[in-house]
């Protein structure tokens, strides 16, 4: 996982107090810009986010939304809730937990495709879309805040959260008390085409509502903000089940090959966010090679770095051209202090990554950007030039790039990419500061002259309007 050293430390039982994580991606940057941390739980991770990608794809196409190439966020909430806005779709590490097939997150995909083929909540959507991607995150949060609160007493967290979306998120708050019973119907059987279309079963889909009607949450959570959003009154998941046993493709199951990929990213998310004893539980219900992947993981976020090495050289020696595995042997190595040899790595990873994450090409700038040397300074800016191009959201490989520039005593360029860095969190303020600063010393009319006037004209949008 990108620049979240240590996730686990962070996520704290009440996920609600927005303000009391800080699990910014920023973090891990030491000097050069921590001040604006968000504070807002995005995880970045190639291997969770194109194994989702590779779920939604298929579904999106047979909804003809192929061509919004929709972008993957995962946030960490432990939570249940799934959702689409504009091109990207945010996706709780809380709803990945709880799937135990690939299955019940494709049909959960696919039922939101529905509502957006459908139209449901279009005006809401274009909001969303225009905002970036860290502020509707927070946003939302608040809002989750309010929905559980009010949901379960009217004191204290309730009335705490609701003065979050009062300041903020009106528009969030609206998407949570969503759907309307009649787009529910239509999105349940837009979701069962597009399975039929693309082979695969409702099972899934209907797993997880039928769980969501009979127990107040599937995460643990207080009230999981899906269950708010989408109302699932008994004869709707009734509907639901005779649609989804006429499908010729009910009895069909994931491939073993996406199921091993889903476990391993169970087991990851659960090193991650739960810890070393709720990763060792969930082992035990794990096929062998995710299992094995689990430890490594659990050993280099909590134990020895030396026997993780020799744990996932073995894994790769199982998968030779599995990108994360050669990732995880980046990651040990760097925290191990051996940039080099962590360089050498993660440019394996990046040429075995099919799916051309912008986050491992950032991951292997930041070992260049250890090693210091000017010469390996000048290979940090093109490696996290080439990851940004593909991830141009990416906001702490905008800081990484200012921290190289600025070692290289290249100070414009180092105040364009702090600029950049503050506007893809959300801080336009900060971003217009540095923008203004950068273009003192930019060429009038140069590329980057123009970015930093585009960052000093953004106007964000208004948050009061309703
Ligand atoms: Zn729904």
């Amino acid at each position: 996982m990108q620049s979240i050293t240590s996730l686990s430390r962070f996520v704290a039982r009440s996920t609600r107090a927005v303000t009391a994580l800080a699990l910014s991606a920023g973090l891990a940057l030491g000097a050069t810009g921590t001040a604006h941390a968000q504070g807002v739980p995005i995880v970045r991770d190639a291997e969770i986010e194109a194994l989702v990608r590779d779920y939604a794809r298929p579904i999106l196409k047979a909804a003809g939304l192929a061509n919004s190439n929709i972008n993957i966020v995962l946030v960490n909430d432990p939570a249940f809730n799934a959702f689409v806005a504009g091109r990207r779709m945010f996706i709780n590490t809380g709803a990945l937990m709880t799937a135990e097939t690939p299955n019940e997150i494709i049909g959960v995909i696919a039922h939101e495709a529905g509502h957006i083929a459908g139209g449901h909540q279009e005006r809401l959507r274009d909001q969303l879309a225009r905002a970036q991607t860290m502020a509707i995150v927070a946003a939302l949060l608040g809002a989750g805040a309010m929905v559980a609160g009010a949901a379960t007493d009217t004191s204290g967290l309730g009335a705490a959260g609701a003065g979050v979306v009062a300041g903020g998120s009106e528009m969030a708050r609206r998407s949570l008390l969503g759907y309307q019973r009649s787009e529910e119907v239509t999105a349940d059987r837009s979701a069962i085409t597009y399975l039929n279309a693309t082979g695969q079963s409702a099972q899934g889909m209907l797993k997880t509502f039928q769980r969501f009607q009979n127990a107040l949450s599937l995460s643990g959570a207080r009230v999981d903000p899906y269950q708010v959003s989408h109302p699932m009154p008994r004869e709707r998941i009734a509907n639901l089940e005779t649609l989804a046993r006429e499908s010729p493709y009910f009895d069909k199951k994931d491939s073993e090959a996406l199921q091993q990929r889903h476990d391993m990213m169970r087991v990851k998310i659960a090193a991650y966010t739960q810890g070393q004893a709720a990763t060792s539980r969930l082992l035990r219900g794990t096929d062998g090679l995710a299992s094995r992947y689990g430890d490594a993981q659990s050993t280099y976020l909590f134990g020895d770095l030396r026997s993780a090495l020799s744990k996932t050289d073995a894994l790769i020696k199982s998968q030779p051209k599995n990108a994360y595995f050669h990732e995880l042997r980046g990651d040990i190595l760097m925290k191990s202090n051996k940039p080099a040899a962590a360089a050498e790595a993660y440019t394996t990873a990046v040429k075995l990554d099919t799916a051309k994450s912008g986050i491992l090409p950032i991951q292997l700038g930041q070992t260049y950007l250890a090693m210091g040397t000017p010469d390996a300074l000048k290979k940090a800016v093109v490696e996290i030039r080439k990851g940004l191009d593909r991830d141009r959201e990416n906001a702490s490989g905008y800081r990484y790039l200012a921290q190289a520039y600025g070692m290289l005593g290249d100070v414009a360029d180092a105040d364009l990419a702090t600029a950049d860095g503050h506007y893809y969190s959300g801080a336009y303020q900060d971003a217009k500061i540095f923008a203004m600063r950068a273009q003192q010393k930019l060429k009038p009319g140069s590329p980057g002259w123009v970015r930093a006037q585009d960052i000093i004209n953004y106007k964000a949008p208004s948050k009061k309007k309703k």
